[in-house]
């Protein structure tokens, strides 16, 4: 570890410190406690999660840091400061936004994302990419969550920052986000060095099941055992603890999740009529295409009943068919 990094993580430190003192005992703070405590955000979820509050200034943090004696050069370098176009001035990256810390591994402060009160573009500001912070290898709240992965021998992937910290709320301590973007192979390495079981719980609207499809493949392909949590009406997690309960969620989205064959049974249905003789053909098409993927003959057989059970046809009619399915995809 460089000294520059070590620098660049002690500024990152002070600043969260003083940004979580403004969320929690200022007057300035206030709006945005407002909204979380809207949000049914405790004090307790806001120190557990060392949330805090950027004043809508430009150049509070450039002072409060540069006044320690960290140059505006190495601020900006860290994503703290943006650099006015060759100008050599600088002033504050987040400004007026509720800050969520992002931690490395260790627990260490190295990124932050700031959220807008309310209504705004863009709704969540990231630090950029730095020497601290690798977005492709960063899984929010793993610093916490590890122990308990590690005891539940599972953990619940999310979207996002809010979904972790209701879940972490409802008792589910072994959650973690992938911060909006997909989930990359180096996170799923990651995850898998420390667990084999994988929940994956995004958002309910079409983005988060697309998403939680890629995710499913990408853990798959480095040896997770893999189920997927549906959320119903489009909620996203965060929604669906605070209109449902936490006690709903666990046993209602956790507890219902399903194999990622019987996720991919679901995803293959979206958008389908399946009262329409040719759309019906389809799926079953695709359905068998899938099954003859499957390795294991006990699963083959089990998928192919309940597609004969649901649909009404002869059991050698579907098993022909997908040996020919089979033939073609080998
Ligand atoms: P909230 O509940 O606060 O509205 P969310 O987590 O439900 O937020 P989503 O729109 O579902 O927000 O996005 C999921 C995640 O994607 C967010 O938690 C955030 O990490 C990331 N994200 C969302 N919008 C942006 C953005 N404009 N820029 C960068 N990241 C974003
Ligand atoms: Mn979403
Ligand atoms: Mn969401
Ligand atoms: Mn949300």
């Amino acid at each position: 570890q460089s000294k520059e990094t070590k620098w660049m993580m002690d500024a990152h430190l002070l600043l969260q410190k003083f940004y979580h003192h403004l969320l929690l005992n200022t007057k300035e703070g206030q709006e945005a406690y407002d909204y979380l405590s809207g949000r049914e955000f405790t004090d307790d979820m806001m120190k557990k999660f060392g949330i805090g509050y950027a004043l809508n200034s430009w150049d509070f943090a450039l002072k409060f840091l540069t006044k320690r004696g960290y140059s505006q050069k190495l601020l900006e370098k860290a994503g703290l400061l943006i650099e006015k176009e060759h100008t050599a001035e600088y002033f504050d990256r987040f400004r007026d936004r509720i800050m969520f810390p992002i931690h490395d591994h260790k627990g260490n402060v190295i990124a932050f994302s700031g959220r807008v009160l309310g209504k705004g573009e863009p709704k969540y500001l990231n630090s950029p990419e730095t020497a601290l912070f690798n977005k492709s290898k960063i899984l929010y709240n793993f610093h916490q969550a590890r122990p308990h992965i590690r005891k539940q021998e599972q953990v619940i992937l999310f979207e996002g920052f809010a979904d972790v910290i209701a879940a972490d709320r409802a008792g589910l301590h072994h959650a973690i986000a992938t911060m909006g973007t997909s989930l990359t192979e180096d996170q799923a390495r990651i995850i898998r060095r420390h667990v084999e079981s994988v929940i994956i719980c995004y958002d309910g609207d079409n983005a988060g099941i697309e998403a939680a499809y890629r995710a499913a493949k990408i853990l798959i392909e480095q040896d997770c055992y893999v189920r997927v949590a549906l959320m119903p009406d489009k909620l996203d997690p965060d929604d669906y603890i605070r209109k449902k309960g936490p006690e709903s969620f666990k046993q209602d989205v956790i507890g219902a999740s399903l194999t990622f064959m019987a996720f991919k049974l679901q995803y293959l249905r979206r958008g389908r009529n399946l009262k329409d003789e040719g759309e019906k053909i389809r799926y079953i098409e695709d359905v068998l295409k899938e099954i003859s993927l499957l390795t294991k003959a006990v699963e083959r057989d089990h998928y192919l009943r309940q597609l004969a059970d649901e649909f009404s046809i002869s059991l050698d009619a579907l098993k022909q068919q997908q040996f020919q399915v089979y033939k073609s995809l080998n």
